[in-house]
């Protein structure tokens, strides 16, 4: 297995992986998306709210809010050593206590442990006017996609790879007139492939000319995934291909049993 990185940045990754089964692939895309382990608030305790919101409601606004964190020091609760009951190695509170008129933003979370935050200080809360108040302390945990949306760690999707023959072109003027902006260009009076993964593209010149033909390898493909947590989306991938390794052991040893 081949792969390359075709672009990145810090909520994004674009990989070309050669020598893939669409089993495989598909098998990764679905554990990126429901089972890397991610932060997240689940319970919240309100001490005062005055505002025009329901309870409920700001609880759901605070558990949708991504949080950075490191997850190499984190456990799952009823996997942590103070067997589930809560502590600073599976657990993080953090505390809002503000007055109107003001609007709360994430920034105002008061986070227990110094390396884990909001994303971003800018995720509006709640608006108070003046004299309204909010006291409350919120509790996140480990959880996964699988178990609710908020833990959801990263957008994830492939596609095939097109393969695109030129050998049947004729007319390359032709092709360049009716091909959509920056999928070809033309090169000492030959066709050049500009952007080879805008399958569509390529296929609606083929289907107007007849001149090119389009076909997708199905062992070859274009990963994007995009992180919506506080995880990069170069660990998201990696702790995908650890827990699909980790499911085949499983799979191993129960099949070692009825040997
Ligand atoms: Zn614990």
């Amino acid at each position: 297995m081949k792969i390359k990185l075709l672009e990145k940045n810090k909520e994004e990754v674009r990989l070309l992986i050669e020598d893939i089964t669409p089993a495989l692939a598909n098998a990764l895309r679905r554990i990126m998306i429901s089972e890397v382990p991610t932060l997240a608030i689940e319970w919240v305790e309100i001490h005062e709210n005055t505002s025009a919101l329901f309870n409920e409601m700001i609880a759901h606004r605070l558990g949708l809010i991504p949080l950075k964190f490191d997850p190499k020091k984190f456990n799952f609760m009823d996997e942590c050593e103070c067997g589930g009951k809560g502590c600073p190695l599976c657990t993080v509170v953090f505390a809002i206590d503000k007055t109107g008129p003001c609007i709360v933003y994430s920034k105002d979370m008061k986070s227990s442990n110094k390396e884990v935050s909001p994303i971003s200080g800018d995720f509006p809360i709640v608006k108070l006017l003046e004299g309204q108040r909010i006291k409350l302390e919120a509790i996140a945990k480990l959880g996964i996609g699988k178990e609710h949306a908020k833990w959801q760690a990263a957008n994830a999707s492939y596609q095939f790879v097109p393969e695109i023959d030129l050998k049947n072109v004729k007319d390359i003027d032709k092709i360049l007139e009716v091909s959509p902006k920056g999928i070809f260009k033309k090169v000492n009076n030959k066709l050049v492939i500009v952007d080879p993964y805008r399958y569509d593209e390529y296929k609606f010149v083929e289907e107007l000319t007849g001149q090119i033909k389009v076909t997708l390898n199905t062992n070859k493909v274009v990963f994007n995934i995009e992180s919506v947590s506080g995880l990069s989306p170069g660990y998201i991938f990696k702790k995908a291909i650890e827990i699909l390794e980790n499911k085949a052991n499983e799979f191993k040893l129960e099949l070692e049993k009825i040997e």
